[in-house]
């Protein structure tokens, strides 16, 4: 990538649309990083597909090049698709909140359920753990252990009784939780190596007994690819509400987040990456998209380019104002610039004397720039550049193009006039703009 990389950043002036040649490219190389990350083949697919779509709309940019292009659309697409901002739990309006493990044995639901414990234990929650998982003999031991661990209560069937009955168990414990003030209630639940119909029944009745807030499907990210027909599984057998991804901390690139994600809808609400209780945290869709990408210098890259790409405008930008060849597209570039407190901004803000227009400039909200934006878009590359060739009948047409009155469009222009003298005769009277522009 970064050879293509580096001679392409040297050809900034390229205009119009992405080329099928320069997305094809570069698409097959996600699609060779996202099955190397485990990403379900049909999750691929589809994905591949919604991505091109996407990238065919997208105009050429001027800061990175067209492989670099894509590869954002793609972390774009992928934070989105992981979830965006990362949703919280559910708590119940009338506690206690029930809070149900489900997966394979091994998955990681027992030490989910000490970890969870100690999160929710620290934002000031009494929560208690059940131990529904009566098959394994060590089961319930553990549950303990992680609970005392973690400082909180466990509630188990008393010992020496025989293979205790799981929903029974699950009962007792919300009634010992009302009883007992706890605010939420962690079930945990048994696993089996592989699907089976018996152990799906066995979670589907616990969930009858304890109606839970949340269910939460507990899946190793090492497990690749068969990620999507244990959560469909899942989904199918028991329902799920959230899923938490564990073992993070190996070297899975993590194609099973968006393979789940993509084929059951339901969100990622945790990740946890270790043995110990402290190996947790709340799922985080931009970390995930890098790892799952493997490309997480490029994307630091493109990062980087955006930003050296801002400053060069700004400083053009002011080259252009001390000289007042500000042109229309400039002027738009800078009002967006100045709702990001950008570059002229901050210039101004500097600037003796320069409050007022600063001011006038930051209080354009976001309505009223996309009508100004709509209006600069009406009109011609060469009106843009050369705003005093807008005449009379220019006016009529741009403003008919743009779905505003005429009005509107001679108080844009006549309001670029006034700052574009206002700012050169600033940046002639303070000298800035570099050693070129000067006062006159
Ligand atoms: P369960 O069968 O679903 O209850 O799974 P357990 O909670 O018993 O976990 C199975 C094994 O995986 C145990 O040895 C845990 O210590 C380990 N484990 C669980 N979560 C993680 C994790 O996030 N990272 C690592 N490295 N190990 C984990
Ligand atoms: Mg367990």
């Amino acid at each position: 990538l970064s050879d293509r990389l580096t001679a392409a950043l040297q050809t900034l002036t390229r205009k119009g649309k992405l080329s099928d040649a320069d997305i094809d490219a570069t698409a097959r190389e996600i699609r060779i990083a996202l099955l190397e990350a485990d990403v379900a083949l049909g999750v691929v697919k589809t994905f591949i597909a919604r991505i091109k779509e996407r990238a065919k709309g997208a105009e050429v940019s001027q800061a990175l090049n067209p492989a670099q292009q894509v590869i954002k659309i793609v972390n774009e697409e992928l934070v989105g698709i992981l979830g965006g901002e990362t949703r919280r739990l559910n708590l119940a309006k009338n506690p206690p909140t029930v809070i149900m493990l489900a997966g394979l044995q091994g998955a990681g639901k027992t030490t989910l359920a000490g970890k969870l414990a100690l999160w929710l234990k620290k934002q000031g929650h009494a929560p208690m753990l059940v131990a529904c998982d009566l098959q394994r003999p060590n089961a319930v031991t553990q549950l303990q252990v992680v609970g005392e661990r973690a400082g909180v209560v466990t509630f188990a069937p008393e010992p020496g009784n025989g293979v205790g009955d799981p929903v029974d168990v699950a009962r007792r414990a919300i009634a010992e939780a009302k009883h007992a003030q706890h605010d939420v209630v962690v079930v945990d639940t048994a696993g089996r190596l592989g699907v089976d119909e018996e152990l799906m029944k066995q979670a589907a009745d616990i969930r009858d007994a304890v109606q839970p807030d949340e269910t939460l499907f507990v899946v190793d990210a090492m497990i690749g690819q068969d990620a999507v027909t244990t959560a469909e599984a899942f989904r199918d057998g028991v329902g799920f509400t959230g899923v938490v991804l564990t073992k993070l901390d190996g070297d899975a690139r993590g194609g099973a987040a968006l393979s789940v994600r993509e084929v059951t809808g339901q969100p990622i609400l945790f990740a946890s990456n270790g043995e110990k209780l402290e190996d947790f945290d709340t799922f985080h869709p931009d970390r995930m998209a890098s790892r799952i990408l493997g490309m997480g210098d490029v994307l630091t890259l493109i990062e980087q380019a955006e930003q050296a790409f801002d400053q060069d405008q700004a400083e053009k930008a002011a080259e252009k104002l001390s000289s007042g060849q500000l042109t229309l597209e400039d002027f738009l570039e800078q009002m967006l610039a100045v709702r990001k407190m950008g570059p002229i901004g901050n210039l101004l803000g500097m600037l003796p004397g320069a409050g007022q227009m600063k001011d006038q400039l930051a209080q354009v909200d976001d309505k009223h720039l996309d009508k100004l934006q709509a209006i600069i878009r009406g009109m011609t590359p060469a009106e843009r550049d050369n705003p005093k060739m807008i005449n009379g009948s220019r006016r009529l047409r741009i403003a008919n193009g743009s779905g505003v009155s005429v009005r509107e469009v001679n108080d844009l222009v006549n309001r670029f006039f006034e700052a574009r003298k206002m700012m050169a005769q600033m940046a002639g009277r303070f000298g800035f703009g570099g050693g070129g522009g000067g006062s006159k």
